[in-house]
């Protein structure tokens, strides 16, 4: 059971935890803004508590994890998010990610592809306060086509390539960020769409992420 507090102490910790990401560089406001707005130990069991404000990666169920916050963070100031951008988020996982972004002020569409996590998700507990988060049980290499164009993309999983139907699926300007699979650990891209329907590429630092997977998991 979880107890949904959020005390000065959460609060002060949180506070730090901003900081820590200024210091690794992070600069958008929204971005940290956003951050210090969301409790992140309601996302994770209670056994974490104390420790919910580190900025380090936690196990969640089903063998996934809740990003670490500087990978989200980065991950977020590299989308560009503006308020009423309509987003698709490739691994809804916690939704820590999805909040950040709906906190912004974004149109959240974020699949999952295991069934027992999305299930999960419908009793979320800020289903209220972030309306403009919509869940969907689906593989990610396949996006929402019923939803698309969208003006930007985000894959939080790490992507074996680029997925051409995530591609199709941007608007021409927008922005989509992958994790791209290197073995070890993902380099971070991101490409813009460009008029013609390619794109261009651009590379950022290294991270580790769990993998990218082809189809739904019961
Ligand atoms: N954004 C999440 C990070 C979760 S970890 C958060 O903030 O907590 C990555 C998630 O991607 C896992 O839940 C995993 O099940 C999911 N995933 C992996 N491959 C996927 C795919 N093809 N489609 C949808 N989700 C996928």
């Amino acid at each position: 059971m979880r107890n949904y507090e959020d005390t000065y102490q959460h609060k002060g910790l949180r506070k730090n935890l901003v900081e820590v990401l200024k210091q690794k560089g992070i600069t958008d406001n929204k971005v940290l803004d956003a951050v210090n707005a969301i409790p992140r130990h309601y996302f994770l069991d209670s056994a974490f508590d104390k420790i919910a404000y580190e900025d380090r990666a936690f196990p969640i169920d089903e063998g996934q994890t809740i990003s670490q916050p500087y990978t989200v963070a980065y991950q977020t100031q590299l989308l560009q998010p503006k308020r009423t951008d309509k987003v698709l988020e490739i691994g809804t996982g916690s939704v820590y990610q999805a909040c950040v972004l709906a906190e912004i002020g974004c149109r959240v569409y974020t699949i999952e592809r295991q069934k027992k996590l999305f299930e999960k998700n419908k009793s979320f507990f800020f289903k209220q306060k972030y309306p403009n988060i919509k869940f969907f049980y689906g593989d990610g290499f396949e996006g929402l086509t019923a939803y698309a164009p969208f003006d930007k993309i985000i894959i939080t999983a790490a992507a074996p390539f680029i997925p051409p139907r995530l591609v199709d699926q941007l608007k021409s300007g927008g922005l989509m960020i992958i994790p791209l699979d290197e073995g070890e650990s993902q380099r971070m891209l991101r490409i813009t769409k460009q008029d013609n329907g390619g794109y261009t590429e651009e590379y950022f630092d290294y991270f580790s992420f769990v993998p990218m997977l082809h189809g739904k998991n019961n």
